[in-house]
Formats: C-alpha cells, sequence, structure tokens
C-alpha cells in the first residue's frame, strides 16, 4: 500500500492509525501504479494555520478498487485540538471505505486512561467524559465506559499509593527456561548463564547499594521483582536478593511486593518457601493458555498439568494473591480454545488475571520468523474480550489497569482485573507515572518524574556482559538522574 505524505505533520498519528485499520500492511512511500492501494495526504496551510485559525487539506485515498477525496478543515484552538479534529475525519473516512470500527478509536496511543483520569481530575463528570470519548475520539461505548471505570479505580488507589517522597522499586531477573515465541522482554535462556547469575548479582547488590544511599528518607511503597523469570535464580540466591532488600532498604511504608514467578518450569516447593519467608504479597504463575498445542508452538516447554500444580502448590504454602497472565490471539487459538481456558482460570480462582491481546513486537520470534506462522489464525476480537471480561466479573474480579502496544490482535487492549483490594499496585504506578521508579537489573529502565509534569528516564543496557562490565557507569547514571 502506498502512503503519499506531503508533510511531516501527524506523520505518527497517521501511521498508528493506518497500521490498526490495515494490520501487516508494509507502506512504500513512493507514487506506484494507478491501480494500487493508496491514501495521500495533502495539508494547504500549515505553516500558517494559527494565523488563519484553521487548517484545511485534503485526504485522498483508493482502496480495494474504491476512490475518494476528502477536503478537511478544523478551527486551530490548539495543534493538540487540530489534531484530534484531523484524526476524528480521517477515521470516519477510513472506517467508512474499509467497513472496519476501531474499537478505541482515533487513539494510537498506549495509555487511553490517561484521558478520562484528566477529565476527572479538571472536574467532568461521567456523562461529559463519556460524550467527549465517544463524539470526539470515535472511541465505543463499551470501551469508553470501561475506561472511565478504570479511570476513577486507578485515582482511588493512587491517592493512598502515591504522594509526596514515595517510590516504587523494580528489580530484573533477564533468564528464563525458554524463551516464548511473542517474547520482546529483556530474557536470555538461563541454561547459557547459570554460570554467570553469581556476577549478575553481585551487579545487581551495588544497585541496591546504591537505592540504600539515594533514597534515604523517602517512603518505598511497591516492589516488582521481575524480568524474565526470577525464579530461575536457586533458592539460595533469591534468598540473598530478598535479604538484601530487607537489610538495605526502608520496607516500613511498603504496600506491596511482587515476585514474577511467571513460569511453572521454573518453580519449586523450595523456591516458593524462600519467598514466603520474606514479605511477598503477591505472585504471578502464567498460564497464558490452558491449550497445551499453544503452549507447545509456543516454546513454552512446560504441561497445562505444570501450571495447576504450581498453583495448587502456591496455595498451600499460603501466597493469597497470585496473578494470572493470559494471552488472547495466540496461534492457531480459536474462541472455543479461549472458553476452555477462562473456564479453568474460573476453577482456580486467582485473585487477578492480567488479559493481554498478542503483541507482534520488532524483536520477537514470532516476528523474525513471521513466514512460519502465516498460516495460523492470531486473532482477538470484541466478542473474545466480552466473553473474557463478563466470565472475570463473575468471578468477582474488577478492571483496575489498562493500557495498549503496537501492533495488538484485534487493535484491542491487555487488561489488568483484580479482586477489590488486590489489585497490582505497581502496575498502576508504571501507567500513570504518578511516581519514581528506580530500576535495576540488564534492560531496566528508571524513570524520576519532576514537577510540572517533565519525566527523565535512563536506562540500563539489556546486554548481560555489557551490563556487568559497565554497572559502575550506570548506577552513576541514575545517581544523577535522582540527584
Ligand atoms: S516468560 Fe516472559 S520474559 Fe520469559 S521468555 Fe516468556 S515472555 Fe519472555
Amino acid at each position: 500500500m502506498r502512503l503519499l505524505l506531503h508533510s511531516a505533520l501527524f506523520e505518527h498519528d497517521i501511521r498508528g492509525l493506518l497500521m490498526a485499520y490495515f494490520p501487516w500492511t508494509k507502506f512504500e512511500t513512493e507514487e506506484g501504479t494507478s491501480e494500487d492501494n493508496f491514501v495521500e495526504i495533502t495539508f494547504d496551510n500549515e505553516a500558517g494555520m494559527e494565523k488563519d485559525g484553521f487548517l484545511s487539506g485534503v485526504i485522498r485515498a483508493r482502496i480495494d478498487g474504491r476512490f475518494r477525496e476528502d477536503a478537511f478543515r478544523a478551527e486551530y484552538r490548539d495543534l493538540k485540538f487540530c489534531r484530534n479534529r484531523f484524526k476524528r475525519d480521517f477515521c470516519r473516512m477510513m472506517t467508512e471505505m474499509t467497513g472496519k470500527i476501531l474499537p478505541w478509536g482515533t487513539l494510537s496511543g498506549v495509555r487511553p486512561v490517561k484521558i478520562p483520569m484528566e477529565m476527572l481530575e479538571n472536574g467532568k463528570t461521567e456523562p461529559e467524559i463519556l460524550e467527549y470519548l465517544q463524539d470526539e475520539l470515535l472511541i465505543s461505548e463499551e470501551k469508553a465506559a470501561l475506561s472511565v471505570e478504570i479511570a476513577e479505580r486507578e485515582r482511588k488507589l493512587m491517592a493512598r499509593s502515591c504522594g509526596e517522597d514515595t517510590y516504587s522499586l523494580y528489580l530484573g531477573i533477564p533468564f528464563c527456561p525458554t524463551t516464548c515465541l511473542y517474547c520482546s522482554f529483556t530474557s536470555y535462556p538461563i541454561a547459557r548463564y547459570r554460570e554467570r547469575t553469581s556476577e549478575y548479582l553481585a551487579a545487581l547488590e551495588k544497585e541496591i547499594d546504591f537505592v540504600s544511599r539515594a533514597f534515604q528518607g523517602k517512603r518505598l511503597r511497591t516492589i516488582y521483582f521481575g524480568g524474565g523469570t526470577p525464579t530461575t535464580l536457586e533458592p539460595q540466591e533469591m534468598e540473598q536478593i530478598l535479604v538484601s532488600l530487607e537489610q538495605k532498604l526502608d520496607l516500613s511504608e511498603l504496600l506491596e511486593w511482587t515476585v514474577e514467578a511467571g513460569r511453572p518450569d521454573s518453580i519449586t516447593k523450595e523456591k516458593l518457601e524462600v519467598l514466603r519467608r520474606h514479605p511477598v504479597s503477591r505472585i504471578s504463575i502464567n498460564p497464558q493458555t490452558f491449550q497445551q498445542k499453544t503452549l507447545d508452538l509456543i516454546g513454552r516447554r512446560h504441561t497445562t498439568e505444570e501450571v495447576e500444580a504450581a498453583y495448587a502448590l502456591a496455595r498451600s504454602l499460603g501466597f493469597g494473591n497470585i496473578n494470572m497472565d493470559l494471552i488472547l490471539g495466540l496461534p492457531g487459538e480459536t474462541e472455543d480454545d479461549i472458553r476452555a481456558t477462562m473456564e479453568k482460570i474460573t476453577e482456580l480462582s486467582p485473585e487477578n488475571v492480567t488479559l493481554h491481546s498478542l503483541a507482534v513486537k520488532r524483536s520477537s520470534r514470532l516476528n523474525l520468523m513471521k513466514e512460519k506462522y502465516q498460516g495460523f489464525r492470531m486473532e482477538n476480537s470484541e466478542g473474545i474480550m466480552r466473553m473474557c471480561e463478563t466470565a472475570l466479573r463473575e468471578m468477582g474480579l474488577r478492571p483496575y489497569y489498562l493500557y495498549r502496544q503496537k501492533n495488538m490482535a484485534g487493535n484491542l487492549e491487555n487488561t489488568g482485573f483484580a479482586k477489590p483490594g488486590t489489585e497490582g499496585i505497581y502496575n498502576i504506578m508504571t501507567m500513570e507515572e504518578c511516581q519514581d521508579i528506580v530500576a535495576l537489573g540488564a534492560g531496566a529502565v528508571s524513570r524520576r518524574n519532576f514537577p510540572g509534569g517533565r519525566i527523565e528516564r535512563c536506562d540500563n543496557v539489556k546486554d548481560i556482559e555489557r551490563y556487568l562490565s559497565g554497572i559502575d557507569e550506570m548506577i552513576r547514571r541514575k545517581e544523577e538522574l535522582f540527584a
């Protein structure tokens, strides 16, 4: 398909929306033959819109033999207003030409809940917010209601968890038993690094020492021990890190301590007992699906029975807040497969379930080997999401955080559901950016919030060798960020 843009104005938004209308499509930027599908956008007075008091242009498109040309004109209040109006006209035209309705309308960003959140803070009522989301941003009635419900819930949780001098801590263990087909996280097979984990932990210890110095007097609210899969470490290695955190940091104001025990093939009784000896309050055991054929296909190399056994073991040891991640749209899965997975989830009844729509990330094996998986259906739909959401609500879980990614199956969203009082607070902290996050380990990204809403980030390198050799430099950069 040809994409002919005569300026860079709104280019990022246009590309994001076109990817939603035409997933898996490659966009060429040169003129093609007269039969090619194309979208062409021209703005007439881009440089003078402020002075003219409006922005005008033309959107031309040919899709599957159907040609259309629409003039565009929006009042200039500010650039954001113009952009929203342009996107609204563009989406209306694309929807009419393709017959495809985007559930999130003109939104191509990752945090749709931010909009109702800001509007609530500015005193807008729920009907006013719903009207804006549906009429201006073309968000479906269902998604608009979902985002407002989550914004209201998040606001209450944030009021309890944020506040002056608070921070959260992330520690990443970038090892997993095997690499999942769709993975884009910093993760390496543990077998390759078994002999190096002590060096890795020594580097993490240096970073923990930095946090104990730099965040003295600040209130640590949540810890997220993720990766990768921290439970790929040996029990004594996990013990070492947990003891270090308890000894070096003030945990007196801690609300939550989550540990990703995501892969059941990394869980043992001894490791769960280590977690129980420390104030870990929430763990994740992630089935992703209860279809064995899918697990085999996506390279998880564990069985559905192992997921159930790990879950039962965790329950028997007294874990009272367990999250389970599911992915909708995995290769080859049908609606019936997903229904069967939800029946199993209902039977197990975890406190938290995070529903993900499969996102095909550029660095994942699924993208790199996409020809191999072309014959597989990889779809999620509003109907499937609705079925899952209904089942979770019937279990007493409520949606509490939501985000979107590029290239998501069905152009939908990821939503965290929880029984009231068990919500993963760290997840809200990362989405709503209301608190500093100091992040340790390879590939971890720290974030500092400055007054006025400015946010600065600082990344640790992803490569293990470079992380180990450059640890002092990475600590120095964090010292600067949080100075
Ligand atoms: S368990 Fe998670 S981090 Fe590990 S390979 Fe799979 S998707 Fe990646």
